[in-house]
């Protein structure tokens, strides 16, 4: 008989208890840049590779949908400060109704990789590790989209999954939702569109939330995922730190 019970059962249980309770292990997030009042703006500004830092009257802004996690501006002398929470969520633009009651503790996505790198695949692949356990929130990943009420995206989406995003939206039943992972997912990423892709994930189908990030750790994506179902709450456009 194999050990592998008696071990598990000697070290005892190890899923997260977030969101009940603030995750706070290392390495759970690797954070983010905020705005800041007292930033040094050109000097700043000019360590980022994507454009995503921006002098403002008081500071330097930060456009975290275009921001890759580089973290180019997290040392040095004009740093910004960074935060490790994992409420990532933000609203695509369109009136979010969350899914209703019944959909709180049984709600199943769709993954779709549209060409993302393996950076956010291993990252929604995680989901479903003990540490993560997805289901112990009602939360199931489903191989067929007639069965799945969330569309889960990463990537800048290819001109070769264009056609598969948008059959995969139009079989499933409804009320449904999209959510897109990944700043690739939101405007192309560090590709852009380009020969290859389409850049965004919103010229294929309608999007209901983005979750930046480059990639966004596990648990921003279940934040996400629980934001789908009202039992989080997500940013707005004009709340973006
Ligand atoms: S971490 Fe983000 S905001 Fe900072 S330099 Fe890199 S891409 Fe730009
Ligand atoms: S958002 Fe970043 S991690 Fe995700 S697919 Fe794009 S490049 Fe890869």
């Amino acid at each position: 008989m194999s050990f592998w019970p008696y071990f598990g059962l000697k070290r005892g249980i190890k899923t997260t208890s977030w969101p009940s309770a603030k995750e706070q292990s290392p390495g759970i997030t690797p954070g983010r840049p905020r705005s800041a009042s007292n930033a040094s703006s050109n000097a700043t500004t000019q360590l980022c590779p994507t454009g995503a830092l921006h002098p403002v009257e008081t500071g330097v802004s930060v456009d975290l949908t275009h921001c890759i996690h580089c973290q180019r501006c997290r040392q040095g002398p004009h740093a910004l400060p960074w935060e490790d929470d994992v409420a990532w969520t933000v609203n695509a633009g369109t009136a979010l109704s969350p899914l209703g009651y019944r959909f709180r503790r049984s709600l199943h996505v769709r993954y779709i990789d549209a060409g993302a790198c393996g950076a956010c695949i291993n990252e929604a692949r995680l989901l479903d590790a003990p540490v993560y356990n997805l289901h112990r929130l009602g939360i199931f990943i489903t191989a067929s989209p007639r069965d799945a009420d969330v569309l889960l995206v990463a990537g800048p989406i290819t001109n070769a999954m264009c056609t598969a995003v948008r059959k995969a939206y139009s079989a499933m039943p409804h009320p449904k939702r999209v959510v897109g992972m990944g700043v690739c997912a939101i405007n192309g990423g560090i590709f852009g569109e380009n020969f290859a892709c389409v850049g965004g994930l919103q010229k294929i189908v309608p999007v209901d939330l983005w979750i930046p990030g480059c990639p966004p750790p596990p648990l921003a994506i279940l934040h996400g995922l629980l934001a789908v179902v009202g039992r989080t709450q997500c940013t707005t456009a004009e709340e973006l730190p």
